[in-house]
């Protein structure tokens, strides 16, 4: 199988997501994404349970902050510079890191391009 920057991994077993997997998808199947949840739920059961038994309180680590839709369009735009920063520097790289710049700058191109994130202007 031919692994490329677009290929992306599912969460609980490692399989490849199918190649129509929309950005925000984790999980090859509903079976993957439920033994995922169940994995998760016994590990902090496990985890509480060892924090009884050795008398130790668990404190629940702090949420994660909100980020809002405009500071991710302002780090897709920052990735969507930085492409072109590595596509335009292919160009003047060495050879033997001009074949990585086209690679992941192409692939990350791509998926700006598949998600509807960038216009193309190349
Ligand atoms: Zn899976």
């Amino acid at each position: 199988m031919i692994r490329t920057l677009e290929t992306r991994l599912c969460y609980n077993c490692g399989k490849p997501l199918p190649p129509d997997a929309d950005i925000q998808r984790r999980y090859c199947s509903h079976a993957c994404q439920q033994s995922a949840y169940k994995a998760r739920k016994k590990k902090a059961f496990l985890e509480q349970r060892k924090a009884e038994l050795l008398g130790i309180d668990i404190v629940e680590p702090p949420s994660l902050p909100v980020i809002t839709d405009e500071e991710l369009a302002s780090y897709f735009l920052d990735l969507q510079a930085a492409t072109c920063g590595i596509l335009d520097a292919a160009e003047y790289g060495s050879e033997r890191l001009r074949p990585l710049c086209y690679r992941v700058g192409d692939g990350v191109r791509s998926v700006l391009l598949k998600e509807g994130v960038l216009n193309d202007q190349r």
